[in-house]
């Protein structure tokens, strides 16, 4: 395995972290109570949804190919040109 946080350096902050920006998530929330009026919540499950982007954690940099497509899978990095797959 490859970490993120050694082949990924972003070009605009130099942050190594990614992350997936998700659409269409269906959350379930359990609720354990109520007081005063709200809600008091258990855990939170997310299922479903779309990989709309990939994007640097700190700043927001949307990763890109070579093409100016934005890279929404891993098996697309390979044509990123700030990831560096080769580095191990
Ligand atoms: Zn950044």
């Amino acid at each position: 395995m490859k970490f993120i946080e050694e082949i990924f350096t972003c070009p605009d902050c130099g942050c190594h972290i990614l992350e997936e920006i998700m659409t269409d998530v269906v959350q379930t929330t359990r609720i354990t109570g109520i007081e005063d009026g709200i809600f008091e919540y258990g855990y939170t499950c997310v299922d479903g949804g779309v990989c709309e982007r990939i994007q640097c954690m700190e700043c927001g940099f949307v990763l890109k190919d070579d093409n100016d497509n934005t890279i929404q899978y891993a098996n697309e990095l390979a044509n990123c040109p700030h990831i560096n797959l080769e580095k191990t």
